[in-house]
């Protein structure tokens, strides 16, 4: 571990004060993979929040989170997280900045955040989770004055580890242990959380989630370093895969990420008066907030920012690795407005675009259409490059609730059609060419070149915006297994012929990486190229060991 710039932090026992409509489920940790000098106790929390009467009430366990997206055949976003220090209205600027990440995760949202009754009572911390949208999980804004205090994390959720629909995995976690309460957000996937797991099980500790973050957890609450940061420091050189992450306590905020920095987190300074400090995995995030941008969290680091002055510390995690960006951040999961690993997402896929179109031109095309929202900027540059004129042939309804689709396959094809109409006039009798960010399984895809010819095109071109997907990721994208991915199973024609147009391309590898530049070998692109930055041993043999039980 090599310190960067390291101010002494304020070592010390933190007093555990818990909230009277706490619910704590006491999680024990007998021994450890670093066995404790004493054994250690873990209480991770129920989240509650006290209802109209003011009695504890938990949010409802059977919220309808597991919808599937209207327009399914995608990877998954993984989550998104938030973390502010410094504002009187800190937990109300993590719930606004969480909307502003609502794309990253749609199943659960929570915020935990310090409280101070008096100015002579100790501080705590309290949790609002539940399942289901931000907008939903925050209506009531009496939430805001149960989450009073100057500091907060959040999360969007949508699951890569763990059960979807179980609210006791719906982040950020709030756990108590012998140093007092720390509470914790993650985004990304750990591809040794079983071993960890059973490691952790074996030596005595108990689970309360199906959540690889918990591990995170239990691995701080069972190291000996002092003080916190150190034992975060401890817990992540135990961790491999991706994460990017957000802890606090009483009085500090700490963000992390791994050495790879495969997820994105960003640190900016909010322009009030309070000049609070925000992490968040997206500018789109800090944009919403009237926060400036000041750097992105290094991959490998660990910050921290103390409450009282909001002094800014760093230590490097461990010795660098290359750094393995994940591109379909750019490609698909970002908002457009953002800037992640350093590049704007918008004039990503808009050269992403207008290559596709050098590559892959469509002779005696009539028209470039995207499919909503995704293959937009990329068809805009398709268009620009080509001098074919860009329409919306596809109308996209912002009006069909998640709830109103039951995810049983008969149904589930009626939805594109619901999420997706099209224009008759832009279409009719047309060379179409339609411009998508990926394909996956390819089922999507085929009910839009359907939707399309049915509409009376004369001819429908595909053009993808990036390379064909042939693998799995295991660093927090939730992609299907590799023999469901289309192209895996096909070669360019084959899935030409599977999804019905009358031509197909996608953006290759090499144009891909050629945009990149110098920075290419910066990125992972592991499912473009099954050139996976850490091995997926465990995820394989998972995999292998669920289907020998099939
Ligand atoms: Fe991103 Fe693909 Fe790498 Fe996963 S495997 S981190 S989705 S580029």
């Amino acid at each position: 571990m090599a310190a960067a710039t390291t101010t002494s932090p304020a070592a010390g026992r933190l007093p555990f004060s818990p909230h009277p409509n706490a619910n704590p489920v006491r999680l024990s940790s007998r021994a450890s993979l670093k066995t404790p000098s004493k054994p250690v106790s873990l209480h991770l929390r129920h989240l509650t929040v006290p209802s109209a009467a003011g009695a504890a009430a938990p949010y409802p366990d059977s919220f309808s989170s597991s919808i599937p997206d209207l327009l399914s055949d995608k990877p998954r976003d993984e989550c998104g997280v938030v973390g502010i220090i410094g504002d009187p209205d800190a937990s109300y600027l993590c719930s606004v900045a969480l909307h502003a990440l609502q794309h990253r995760g749609q199943e659960g949202a929570g915020i935990v955040s310090t409280h101070r009754p008096s100015s002579d009572s100790p501080v705590s911390l309290r949790s609002v989770t539940g399942l289901g949208l931000v907008s939903q999980v925050f209506q009531d804004k009496s939430k805001f004055d149960y989450l009073s205090g100057s500091a907060a994390i959040g999360h969007v959720r949508y699951s890569t580890a763990g059960s979807a629909s179980s609210l006791a995995n719906v982040q950020p976690f709030l756990a108590g242990y012998r140093f007092g309460q720390l509470a914790v957000a993650h985004n990304g996937n750990l591809v040794n959380y079983s071993s960890l797991r059973a490691s952790l099980e074996d030596s005595g500790s108990i689970f309360n989630t199906s959540s690889d973050t918990e591990v995170i957890l239990h691995l701080i609450a069972n190291s000996n370093s002092r003080p916190l940061i150190s034992r975060i420091v401890d817990a992540c050189e135990a961790l491999q895969g991706a994460y990017s992450l957000v802890f606090l306590t009483k009085n500090k905020l700490f963000a992390a990420r791994d050495p790879y920095g495969f997820r994105p987190l960003v640190l900016g300074r909010l322009r009030r008066p309070s000049r609070a400090i925000v992490f968040a995995s997206e500018t789109c995030a800090l944009d919403l907030i009237e926060a400036d941008y000041e750097r992105e969290v290094n991959p490998g680091e660990v910050i921290f920012v103390d409450g009282h002055d909001l002094s800014i510390s760093s230590l490097c995690l461990m010795p660098p690795k290359p750094r393995k960006a994940c591109i379909f951040e750019h490609i698909y999961f970002a908002l457009p407005n953002s800037i992640v690993f350093g590049r704007a997402v918008y004039s990503s896929r808009y050269s992403f675009g207008s290559t596709l179109a050098k590559e892959s031109p469509v002779a005696n095309a009539d028209v470039v259409i995207p499919v909503p929202d995704s293959g937009f900027y990329a068809a805009l540059g398709y268009a620009s490059h080509s001098g074919v004129p860009f329409q919306q042939g596809l109308i996209r309804s912002h009006y069909v609730g998640r709830t109103f689709i039951q995810p049983e396959q008969n149904i589930r094809d009626l939805a594109v059609r619901l999420k997706l109409a099209p224009v008759k006039g832009i279409l009719e009798g047309k060379s179409v060419v339609v411009v998508d960010d990926s394909i996956v399984r390819g089922t999507t895809s085929s009910k839009i070149v359907r939707l399309i010819k049915d509409a009376g095109a004369r001819e429908v071109h595909m053009r993808i915006a990036s390379p064909p997907i042939v693998g799995s990721c295991y660093y927090g994208v939730d992609t299907p297994r590799s023999e469901e991915l289309i192209s895996n199973k096909m070669d360019v024609e084959g899935v030409r012929n599977a999804i019905g147009c009358d031509s197909l391309a996608f953006l290759s590898l090499e144009s891909l990486r050629n945009l990149l530049g110098k920075e290419a070998p910066s990125y992972c692109d592991a499912c473009f190229s099954g050139n996976y930055p850490v091995p997926p041993m465990e995820n394989e043999a998972d995999r292998l060991l669920a289907e020998e039980e099939e």
